[in-house]
């Protein structure tokens, strides 16, 4: 599918069209990664957060957040609970907290990995080379890092460097380096972003032949720059593509054709606008993962990258068979092992090919 076509489909309302694209993503889904769903268990480890994103909730000037950070022997706890309800893979996400030191996170990687077995994911924002080799070393499998929209001057907007961070296409390109699964993925509907924009992202997610792509929609929060209207209008210029579930389904299914062997959460962010059938309707529209949260519960309200994030699908030992049933009401089944990408387990033997060869296969 080419840009143009991509477009189109962002902006194509037909319903009877638009079923036809939940129908080829869904057929493409089953038969490249198959009816399992695989649950990564969420632990928000820290919401400190050295950067000034304009986005997110976490951002360094927001006065506003009790910030925490937790010890390890409590993500220990977390990750236990985790495999013993049958995840196959923890997450741990933070802001960008310079206290979660190499030596930090290596150890909670290793004790994780040796206590429980579990696949283990980060996404803990821009860190040096040396850190992500230390991670990977320590047993880390996999890293998320989404690159937020492919506009760089919406990025450089949106997202204020900082000296000595990697830069975040760079260091996408050194987590494949160093034998990390590869996640990124965008914001949908971000003020100043446009249906052309957000086709190159998608095309962009088949270049950079990643393992996991997350897609959610952006939900202003009142205490950053972008939900304080002013800076969004500033940043509207033109088409501005909706921020809302219907638009995040369509590029979900769109990046399962693009990406037919990545692994793609039901993201959070669109659980949270959808209640209650979110999950269900992702999973029938490209979908295969989906990650419960597992941060203990005194601390789920303070991680808002935006508002509600922590209302979500609490998990505990009550709530979680119904989970499984809204999994099983689609006709699927829980994934079993760690659900590693077919996409990364090809790169492992030495197939993988670039993206342009696959498509002209
Ligand atoms: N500090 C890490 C983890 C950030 S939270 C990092 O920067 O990678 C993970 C994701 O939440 C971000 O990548 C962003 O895409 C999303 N996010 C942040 N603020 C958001 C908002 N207001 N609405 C929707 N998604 C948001």
């Amino acid at each position: 599918m080419d840009r143009s076509q991509l477009t189109n489909w962002l902006r194509e309302d037909d319903a009877g069209r638009l079923t036809d694209l939940w129908y080829c993503a869904d057929a493409i889904r089953r038969k490249h990664v198959g009816d399992a769903v695989h649950l990564r268990g969420l632990i928000e480890i820290s919401n400190h957060c050295r950067r000034a994103c304009l986005y997110c909730g976490l951002r360094a000037e927001n006065r506003a957040v009790r910030r925490y950070r937790l010890e390890p022997e409590t993500v220990l706890l977390c990750a236990r609970r985790a495999a013993r309800l049958g995840c196959g893979t923890v997450v741990l996400q933070a802001g960008e907290d310079p206290a979660l030191t190499e030596t930090w996170v290596a150890d909670v990687v290793r004790r994780i990995k040796a206590e429980t077995g579990l696949a283990v994911t980060l996404s803990l924002g821009e860190r040096t080379r040396t850190e992500l080799e230390a991670w990977r070393a320590a047993g880390a499998d996999r890293y998320l890092l989404r690159f937020e929209t492919s506009n760089a001057k919406l990025f450089a907007a949106l997202h204020p460097p900082l000296n000595g961070a990697l830069e975040r296409m760079t260091q996408l390109g050194v987590l494949r380096e160093l034998g990390y699964e590869v996640g990124s993925g965008v914001m949908i509907g971000v003020p100043g972003q446009s249906h052309e924009d957000v086709a190159r992202d998608i095309e962009l997610f088949g270049e950079l032949n990643l393992d996991m792509v997350g897609v959610g929609p952006f939900i202003a929060h009142a205490d950053t720059p972008m939900g304080a209207g002013e800076q969004s209008a500033a940043l509207a210029a033109g088409e501005q593509v909706s921020a809302d579930a219907a638009q995040t389904y369509k590029v979900m299914a769109l990046t399962r054709v693009v990406c037919p062997q990545a692994n793609i959460p039901a993201t959070t962010a669109l659980a949270a606008l959808e209640p209650g059938r979110g999950y269900e309707l992702a999973l029938q529209r490209g979908a295969n993962v989906i990650m419960p949260n597992f941060t203990p519960a005194a601390q789920r309200d303070c991680y808002q990258v935006y508002p509600g994030k922590g209302a979500c699908d609490p998990v505990n030992e009550t709530t979680w068979p119904t989970l499984l049933a809204r999994i099983a009401s689609v006709g699927r089944t829980c994934g079993a092992g760690r659900g590693d990408s077919p996409n990364w387990q090809r790169r492992q033997r030495g197939t993988w090919c670039p993206a342009a060869e696959r498509s002209s296969a």
